[in-house]
This record gives C-alpha cells, sequence and structure tokens, in this order.
C-alpha cells in the first residue's frame, strides 16, 4: 500500500476544510486535503456568501450590529441549550475573517439582511455579475489558489475513510482515490470537515426521523453522505444529535418556473390540512419558520393560495416581496410554467375552477376552505384579526381561476454530530478532546439547537469558514507539541 507523509490531513475541501487547510499552512503546517469530488466548495458553491459581525461594512452601512448583540441574540434563540465559548469564538473572530478572506482577493458587495426582520450580517462575495445564488464559488476558488501558494497538496477524486489511531491519538489517515486503490497518509492530526450527510437518506431517517422526498425536501448535494460523521464516532468521538438545517421547501422538489415559485412564495393565504390560516403570511420570508411550521401540520403540508385577479396583478406589476434569492419581481412566466406543471402531472401545484373544487384537490373538507376564505377576504376589508398580518399583503380571493402550491419541511443539508470544543478538538463521552483529531462546518455545528438561525444570515457559511480556521489553527499549534 501506498504511505505518504504529512503533519496535518484535512478530510474534505468545502469552505471549512479549505480554510483549515489554508489556516495551518499560513501557520507552518505541511497539509493535505483529501476531497472526494472534482472540485473544492463543497455545498457553498451554491450559496451566496458567509456570516461577519462588526465589519468595516457594517460600520460603511451604519449598520449596528455588535459580538455582543448577536451572542445575546444567539444564546436567547437557542435557549443556552449550546456551546456558548465556541459561538463566542466563532463571532468574535468573523470580521477579521471577512478580512482574512479580503486579502486572499476576495471582494464583497456589503453587509445584508435574508429578510427584513434579519439582521445585516450576511456578507454577499461580489463576483461581477448581479447579486444572486452561487456567488460564493468565488470564495472558494481563493480559498483554492491560497491553499496552492502556500504548497497545500490537494488531493481530488480522493476519499478519506478512516481515523487511523496509535496510544490514543491520531497518527494518520486511510484514504482511497478513485479507482478504488487505498492508501495511508501519517500525519499527527487530522481535521475532519465532510459537510454532513445531507444526500444520506437512511442517516437522516435514523437521526432525525424523516423520509427523504416524502416528509422532507432536503438539499441532497451528492456525496455528503456522513463519512466524517462516521469517521469520528469510528474514532471515540461523542455522538451529538444529527439534525437538518431546516428550510421550507416549495413544490416537493418539482422544477418550477421561477414566476410560479416566486409568486407562491409570497405572503399568500397559507392553510394547512384542516383548510385553517396557520400563520402571519408575512413572517413566510423567514424559510425557517416556515419549514418549522410545515413540519408541524398533519402530513407535514402547508398550502400557498391565490386567485386570478392576485395573479394578474403580480404579472402586471411584479410581486410585492423579493430577496436576493428571489430577486426578480417579474412573473411573466407563471401561466406556462402552470401549464407545464399540470401537463406533466404534478403532484404539488393545482389549478382549479373554484375554492371548493381546489379544496377537493388538496384534500381540504371544501366547507372548510371556503369559510375560511370568506373569513380571510372579511379581514381584507377591515383587518386581519386572526394573525394580524399588515394589510398591505391582505389580498382578496375571489376570482377563477384559484391555484395552490404544497409546502413541506425542506433544508440546507444537516448539522452536527461530533462533539467538539470551542478548540474544535474532537471530545469523547468525557468531554475530553482525542488527541490530534478535530472537526469542523457542518459536521460538527451543534449550535443551532433546534432551528437554524436566520435571523443573522450567513450563519452557516461563516461557521463553516470561522470554525474551520480555528480548528487548523490549533491543530498546527498542537503538531508542535507532538
Ligand atoms: C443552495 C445552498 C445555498 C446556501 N447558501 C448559503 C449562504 O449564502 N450562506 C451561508 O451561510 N450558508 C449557505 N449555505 C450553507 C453552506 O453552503 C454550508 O453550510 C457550507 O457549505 C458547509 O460547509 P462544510 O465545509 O461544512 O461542508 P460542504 O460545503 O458541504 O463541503 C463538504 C465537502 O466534503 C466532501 N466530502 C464528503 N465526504 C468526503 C470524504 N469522505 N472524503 C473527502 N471529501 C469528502 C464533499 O465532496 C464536499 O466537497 C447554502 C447551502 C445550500 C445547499
Amino acid at each position: 500500500m501506498e504511505k505518504l507523509k504529512t503533519q496535518i490531513v484535512v478530510i474534505a475541501g468545502g469552505p471549512s476544510g479549505m480554510s483549515a487547510a489554508v489556516q495551518a499552512a499560513e501557520d507552518g503546517a505541511e497539509v493535505i486535503v483529501l476531497e472526494k469530488a472534482g472540485i473544492t466548495g463543497g455545498a457553498a458553491n451554491m450559496g451566496m456568501g458567509p456570516l461577519g459581525i462588526g465589519t468595516r461594512y457594517q460600520q460603511e452601512q451604519m449598520i449596528d450590529i455588535t459580538v455582543e448583540k448577536a451572542f445575546n441574540m444567539f444564546m436567547e434563540y437557542t435557549h443556552y441549550n449550546v456551546d456558548a465559548r465556541l459561538v463566542k469564538r466563532y463571532f468574535e473572530q468573523s470580521a477579521e475573517t471577512i478580512e482574512w478572506l479580503e486579502d486572499m482577493g476576495v471582494e464583497f458587495e456589503g453587509a445584508f439582511r435574508y429578510f427584513p426582520q434579519s439582521e445585516a450580517t450576511w456578507h454577499i462575495v461580489k463576483t461581477g455579475n448581479k447579486i444572486g445564488p452561487r456567488a460564493a464559488g468565488a470564495m472558494n476558488r481563493a480559498l483554492f489558489q491560497r491553499a496552492q501558494e502556500l504548497g497545500v497538496k490537494i488531493m481530488l477524486e480522493t476519499v478519506g475513510k478512516k481515523i487511523l489511531k496509535t496510544d490514543g491519538r491520531v497518527t494518520g489517515v486511510l484514504a482511497q482515490k478513485a479507482g478504488g486503490e487505498e492508501f495511508e497518509i501519517a500525519c499527527d492530526a487530522a481535521i475532519i470537515c465532510t459537510g454532513g450527510a445531507g444526500a444520506n437518506k437512511e442517516l437522516i431517517k435514523e437521526e432525525i426521523g424523516l423520509e427523504q422526498g416524502r416528509e422532507l425536501f432536503n438539499f441532497a448535494i451528492p456525496g455528503i453522505v456522513g463519512d466524517g460523521l462516521r469517521m469520528a464516532w469510528e474514532a471515540g468521538a461523542d455522538h451529538l444529535p444529527v439534525r437538518i438545517e431546516q428550510a421550507c421547501d416549495l413544490g416537493g422538489g418539482e422544477e418550477a418556473a421561477a414566476g410560479v415559485i416566486n409568486i407562491f412564495k409570497q405572503p399568500n393565504l397559507l392553510v394547512n390540512k384542516f383548510g385553517k390560516r396557520v400563520m402571519n403570511e408575512e413572517y413566510m420570508q423567514n424559510t425557517t419558520y416556515l419549514g418549522n411550521l410545515a413540519n408541524h401540520q398533519k402530513d407535514k403540508t402547508v398550502y400557498s393560495i391565490v386567485d386570478a385577479s392576485i395573479v394578474k396583478a403580480y404579472v402586471k406589476n411584479g410581486v410585492d416581496v423579493t430577496s436576493l434569492v428571489n430577486p426578480e419581481t417579474d412573473v411573466s412566466d407563471f401561466y406556462d410554467g402552470m401549464d407545464r406543471l399540470l401537463e406533466n402531472g404534478t403532484k404539488n401545484f393545482f389549478r382549479a375552477d373554484s375554492i371548493e373544487e381546489l379544496a377537493a384537490q388538496l384534500g381540504i373538507e371544501p366547507e372548510a376552505l371556503a369559510d375560511t376564505v370568506d373569513e380571510y377576504n372579511d379581514y381584507c376589508d377591515s383587518r386581519d384579526e386572526e394573525f394580524f398580518k399588515n394589510y398591505r399583503y391582505l389580498k382578496k380571493l375571489r376570482k377563477a381561476p384559484y391555484y395552490a402550491a404544497a409546502i413541506h419541511p425542506g433544508g440546507y443539508g444537516t448539522v452536527g454530530g461530533i462533539r467538539i470544543n470551542e478548540n474544535c478538538e474532537v471530545c469523547d463521552k468525557e468531554f475530553m478532546p482525542i488527541p490530534g483529531l478535530y472537526a469542523a462546518g457542518a459536521d460538527s455545528c451543534n449550535i443551532y439547537e433546534d432551528s437554524y438561525m436566520f435571523l443573522l444570515p450567513g450563519n452557516s457559511m461563516g461557521y463553516a469558514v470561522n470554525t474551520g480556521r480555528i480548528a487548523g489553527m490549533e491543530a498546527a499549534e498542537y503538531i508542535e507539541t507532538v
């Protein structure tokens, strides 16, 4: 068997792994990165940017968000069910991390909110094109280049398989090339960064209890199947709960035209399987809240409903609510998009000539839905006495055809499972670090408790980049002591 030797092996080249590798190399360590895919960047190639708190962008934009405020918000949101020392270290480092990324050539558009109730902590990466999904690919390319400049050996299409230990401390990693050939890398420290288990249906069912494709429509990025979790647990790590970084899914994973998605994501009338309203629909923009809400309904489903006159107004004037992820106000492809879905036998999008017929399609008692619509139309003339929705979003449903779309729990993958401390050292059941073993990013992200905190957007990539750096600096220090 081929044998290599280095000081630190980083298992996976997503944002956490590449940040760990660059930081460790900057601190003088010799590093090898093993990446299963043909490119680095992981899920973050689809995203837009990391969190930063107290950055120069926020100061320039006169945005008042401090580490103290964010820390207190976060700890209250999670009911102190998380590692406060790790949260503090991550937030405190986050502004300097934005500068660290800039020093390697990453540019940012500024600091943004995800939706109105959130704080402007989302640092969107500049690409030269207009702001939109996949912007963070530019950050991943900069991390890759910086790693190469520093002499980090990046082995693509190579899988980390097992942590090797001698006398309780890490002494190597077993890896496998694309052709199936296994080889060992002797090392003093290993950093696990494999991004969770979002594409592992069985693990999600076992750990979280939800069936992917029926109860949950999670982003399933191929190759992210929990390898790091398994490796860490086998090496003696404490097995903490694995959770979904839950968001909402509109349309059960079916491909739909942008205008269709955009119209159904507006603060429309939202009902459950009993035809009852379930929330102030203004808060639908917080995808975590909407995902949680859907999770607590019968069949884990709610429906967004509009009528012909609402659609006509949106098509003519543009939609009311946009975000950086869905920036388009133009929804003129709605009608064609709905036709296509219906021709293809959609299970999640509906059109009917009356409220009663729509109810029958949705499996709702027709009278119940008709009552809710009548009541809702009355609120449109006065005020929303049920959930206090802003009058700007109260629009009557009175003209056929009526349209609906199903919303279910979705997610950005799994988070958590490996116990770490604030130094990103992997710990056993006794909370004792396993010498030489570190974890960062989604594999180690136990800080959300039951709900992703979208009130501080960029929190997921921010956690990945910052814990990657922490793991890299701590591992580089540790190898000096071995
Ligand atoms: C559509 C989308 C948009 C998003 N937008 C944002 C955003 O704007 N801001 C934000 O904060 N968060 C965002 N996120 C979440 C964010 O991208 C993730 O939290 C982040 O990428 C996690 O980083 P990571 O390094 O832990 O794992 P990942 O980015 O998931 O990378 C894991 C890597 O591990 C590799 N791998 C797996 N197993 C092995 C193995 N055995 N050996 C070697 N390599 C292996 C995979 O190939 C992959 O490259 C988004 C997520 C999605 C899906």
